[in-house]
């Protein structure tokens, strides 16, 4: 088994009670495979990306400790977005579970399934918001403070709902 890295998660649902969605991903993050759970954020509210014809979602960011390689980890978080009713349809359509992984420790790579760090992480307020709540001084693998990116990314009608986090460090 390698060395733990850190790793940060992405969540978001907009089908079937997405807040229970994001409950339910929490309880099976905190049960991954030689991985700890660290923290999470609030949970928030953001309008949809792609079509407007769809229910708004409930995003989060979590932070944990892994010794899966980013490949594994990707498959076992497929197994929990399956596990929750995930049926992929159109590219930003409607979805009960997305999990992704934002950041990798600091590694940078890219091949047809797994892009580190995730593509939309800066320019997505859904994520960066999220992320700048679990770690604000988080310095990312291209050097640029976390705080820089996202104090330069528009909230796009982002809110943020009730404290659900949760912080074990
Ligand atoms: P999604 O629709 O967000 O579930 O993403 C679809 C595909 O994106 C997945 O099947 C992955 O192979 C790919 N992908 C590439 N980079 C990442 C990443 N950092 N985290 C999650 N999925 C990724």
């Amino acid at each position: 088994m390698q060395q733990a890295e850190i790793a940060y998660i992405g969540l978001g649902s907009n089908l079937d009670n997405p807040v229970y969605q994001l409950k339910q991903a929490l309880l099976k993050l905190e049960n991954l495979p030689h991985s700890q759970l660290i923290k999470y954020s609030s949970f928030y509210h953001s309008p949809p990306m792609g079509s407007q014809n769809q229910p708004d979602f409930v995003n989060a960011v979590a932070k944990i400790k892994t010794q899966l390689p980013p490949i594994e980890l990707l498959q076992v978080l497929h197994k929990i977005e399956n596990q929750q009713g995930r049926v992929r349809t159109e590219r930003w359509g409607p979805r009960t579970l997305d999990l992704d992984i934002l950041l990798y420790g600091n590694q940078q790579f890219q091949d047809n399934i797994l892009t580190l760090p995730h593509t939309g992480l800066y320019f997505r307020a859904f994520v960066l918001y999220p992320l700048y709540e679990c770690e604000p001084e988080l310095i990312l693998p291209d050097g640029q403070r976390l705080q820089d990116v996202t104090q330069h990314c528009v909230k796009n009608g982002l809110v943020r709902m009730q404290n659900e986090s949760k912080d074990a460090e």
